[in-house]
């Protein structure tokens, strides 16, 4: 689909059609082909502070910041220093290194964990997370929530069987019936249906995965003392409770998801799964949890994981940097910049007549364009318009507002969004309803 555009993209469209020749759809991970919305994805040049520069020119303040990873703005300066200096001292050992002992100090000072484990990929770590809980409890079955996505995993690649406690069916082709029949798929804060799910299945169930608030079918929080539900759930069942922060670790608060609810509620994961801003913008991830749980993996325990790249010196370093850096200040200053968005484009859509929900979790949000009350689950975020989104999406990017091309993301800002850069999207919002009203 193209659409119309007044912005120069023919570097875009050149390199996008050598892509195609290449890479399949043109793209290493599909959502950056705007399937979704249409028209020509933008291939980006460069980068800073709030800002993406693609190949025609154009600039655009970034409402993804890497789908999540870089909190303080692209090319921080110290980041950008230490990593230049990690370079300098070589790139990959496959041998222990002072940033990893770093990074993993400063994640347990953080978060409900004892010990981490490095790996290179959310998928990485929710996988090694699954086997290790399966290694530690002598169980089999994975319970997860529709909606919430945790990777590639092939058992988590899994969409939900015909009842509510049955084993779930294959969500793409290439996923063996094999790899998802122990899984099972519920609504997402559903609190009837876990307990049915446990009950159904005594002692088989090895742990129970959810991200910690879901951000991948947009930001649906859960509901207030849904995690703590879940946790003592699992606890009273003997299965291990594994909260994926994957995308709110570092970002939602300064303490994740968890600095928001468990904290409070003053309950605790056994596992944790970490990626994104932990890695400072490279390709790192984690997972940690219960030091008893923790030292059944190899080397230490039988469960075997490993990885060549894990902690890699450069990875960490700029890992442990962006996480000295995000102070109180960062997060409030993201707070109080995704609370001005969020309440323009509320405004703006209110105005323009258009039907929409906004939903956020500490400084995480989104705009669902849809008539129902609140998005609770996956299939009210289901109810949200395609094409009214797309509208709303171009109209954005034509103003020089880079958001998700995909109605079911959250929008991510960092601590270099100053008002030069909220003004650009608070101008930008009143059309993109009027865009989305007529679509
Ligand atoms: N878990 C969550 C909650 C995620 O948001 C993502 C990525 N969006 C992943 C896991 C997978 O991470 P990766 O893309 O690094 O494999």
């Amino acid at each position: 689909m193209t659409r119309p555009t007044t912005r120069p993209t023919a570097a875009s469209a050149a390199l996008f059609e050598r892509a195609r020749a290449v890479t399949p759809g043109g793209v290493n991970s599909p959502v950056r082909a705007f399937n979704a919305v249409g028209g020509t994805p933008r291939f980006i040049r460069s980068a800073a502070g709030a800002w993406l520069t693609d190949v025609d020119g154009n600039e655009y303040v970034d409402l993804i910041c890497s789908w999540g990873p870089m909190l303080l703005g692209h090319a921080h300066p110290e980041v950008q220093a230490r990593v230049a200096e990690a370079v300098a001292r070589g790139t990959s050992y496959g041998a222990p290194t002072e940033p990893e002992v770093e990074l993993a100090e400063e994640i347990a000072a953080r978060a409900p964990v004892e010990r981490v484990r490095f790996v290179s990929s959310g998928t990485e770590a929710t996988m090694s997370a699954i086997r290790l809980a399966r290694g530690f409890t002598g169980r089999d079955v994975v319970v997860k929530f529709a909606g919430c996505y945790h990777g590639h995993v092939d058992s988590l690649l899994a969409s939900a069987g015909s009842g509510l406690a049955t084993f779930a069916v294959p969500g793409t082709p290439g996923v063996p019936t094999s790899s998802t029949e122990l899984t099972v798929v519920l609504p997402y804060n559903d609190r009837a249906a876990v307990e049915k799910v446990f009950a159904e299945h005594p002692g088989r169930i090895a742990c129970l995965i959810t991200e910690a608030a879901p951000g991948n079918m947009g930001v649906v929080p859960p509901e207030p003392g849904f995690n703590e539900f879940l946790a003592a759930t699992c606890r009273a069942n003997g299965a291990l409770f594994v909260s994926d922060e994957v995308m709110t670790g570092f970002r939602a608060s300064r303490f994740g998801q968890w600095g928001l609810d468990g904290a409070l509620e003053g309950w605790r994961p056994d596992l944790v799964t970490f990626g994104k801003v932990m890695g400072g913008g490279f390709p790192a991830a984690a997972f940690g949890g219960r030091a008893d749980v923790m030292s059944r993996l190899a080397p230490e325990g039988p469960v075997y994981q490993a990885g060549t790249l894990s902690g890699n010196p450069i990875a960490t370093t700029a890992g442990l940097t962006t996480l000295r850096l995000a102070t109180d200040e960062v997060y409030a200053h993201i707070g109080a910049a995704a609370e001005t968005i969020r309440t323009a484009a509320a405004d703006a859509l209110t105005a323009a007549g258009v039907a929409h929900v906004v939903q956020s979790t500490g400084t995480m949000f989104s705009v669902f364009l849809t008539d129902v009350a609140a998005v609770r689950d996956f299939d009210d975020a289901s109810t949200t318009s395609a094409p009214a989104y797309a509208a709303f999406f171009h109209e954005m990017l034509e103003r020089g507002v880079y958001l998700p091309p995909s109605a079911y993301e959250a929008w991510f800002l960092s601590a270099a969004h100053d008002d030069r850069a909220v003004s650009t999207v608070l101008d930008a919002l009143p059309h993109a309803a009027r865009a989305a009203a007529s679509a």
